[in-house]
């Protein structure tokens, strides 16, 4: 991401709302919205985020506020006129989501409500941070927005998924009972700078074996795949589907359709770092989808977009900030 410099906040500049403002996604928002000449306030409970992931936007004395609050329970923001309202609470890592279970569903759930009534509130237009686990185990591909999914409610990953599902729900009733200016954004697998080290992730995962020089661990034979999206381009997709006039009520892909097998992206990543492979493999995750892609064709069609980042320059750029991080 490039470095934010100072701009100072215009009298009517836009105003944004921002949950998880200092977790891995939000955080990166937070800084392209600063460097748009937003005025921002963001909002997290740092159950999965850091404080560290916000020293840029700290620095915006005037153009951004921090509280430190959780969005389901009853808080206070400043007395603004709201233009945006980005909700993206929620912790989205199958070992986060698994450790707080029941906190991520009341952050999509009560926590999507009382973002939507302050939109609402506000005449705000609204922006869903969903997921691509809206799908399931997908028996379509690549996902269409159109497919259903295939979704196991009373699994170990519903609390995440069900939760979400319920999210775009009451998100399309707001749109269609109050005529809210609402989008939803699904968000295929994200990686870049500021991941946490020890979210369970692959990518933080792979890298951090590698660059110890520990073996790589694959869940199973390593024959499901993901699609990764570099974290600018994930924002830039978000930015054009709150920005542009043609997405009231669209839901969206938002995700790289460039599609690896997990025991692809291992040697990848062993080849970036320069260690000779070597994997371990241990029990696949229950639940865990055997394929997910993303059908990008609406993105690219109502807002222009498809990912400019190619995995090579992305994970440089990712493994480059985890070595610094591992050496602090
Ligand atoms: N995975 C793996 N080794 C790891 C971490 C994850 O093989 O150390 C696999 C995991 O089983 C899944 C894929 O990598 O098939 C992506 O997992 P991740 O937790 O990053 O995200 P998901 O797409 O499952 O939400």
């Amino acid at each position: 991401m490039p470095e934010v410099k100072h701009k100072s906040c215009q009298i009517n500049a836009p105003v944004s709302l921002v949950t998880g403002a200092g977790g891995f996604l939000g955080s990166h928002l937070v800084d392209r919205l600063l460097l748009e000449g937003h005025r921002v306030i963001g909002l997290d409970n740092l159950c999965t985020g850091s404080l560290e992931n916000l020293d840029n936007a700290l620095s915006f004395k005037n153009n951004f506020n921090y509280i430190q609050t959780d969005i389901v329970e009853s808080f206070k923001i400043p007395d603004l006129k709201y233009d945006f309202v980005w909700h993206l609470a929620s912790p989205a890592s199958p070992v986060d989501y698994r450790r707080l279970s029941i906190e991520t569903m009341l952050a999509n759930s009560i926590g999507t409500k009382n973002m939507l009534d302050i939109a609402l509130k506000h005449s705000a237009k609204f922006l869903l941070a969903s997921t691509s686990e809206a799908y399931g185990d997908p028996q379509v591909h690549p996902q269409p927005e159109t497919y259903w999914g295939n979704v196991n409610s009373l699994g170990e990953r519903a609390c995440y998924d069900e939760s979400k599902r319920f999210a775009e729900a009451l998100t399309c009733e707001y749109c269609r009972r109050y005529c809210l200016d609402t989008r939803i954004i699904r968000i295929f697998n994200t990686y870049g700078p500021r991941m946490q080290i020890n979210d369970g992730r692959v990518v933080p995962n792979f890298i951090c074996q590698a660059l110890r020089g520990e073996s790589l661990t694959v869940y199973g034979d390593g024959a499901q795949t993901r699609s990764f999206v570099y974290v600018a381009d994930e924002v830039e997709g978000l930015l054009r589907a709150m920005l542009s006039g043609n997405t009231r009520g669209e839901v969206i892909n938002i995700g790289n359709p460039e599609e690896y097998t997990i025991l692809e992206f291992a040697k990848i990543i062993a080849r970036l770092c320069g260690i000779e492979l070597n994997v371990v493999y241990k029990p696949l995750p229950p639940d865990d989808p055997a394929k997910r892609c993303p059908d990008i064709n609406k993105a690219r069609v109502l807002l222009g977009w498809e990912p400019a980042v190619s995995l090579e320059l992305g994970l440089a750029a990712t493994i480059d900030s985890f070595a610094h991080e591992l050496i602090m």
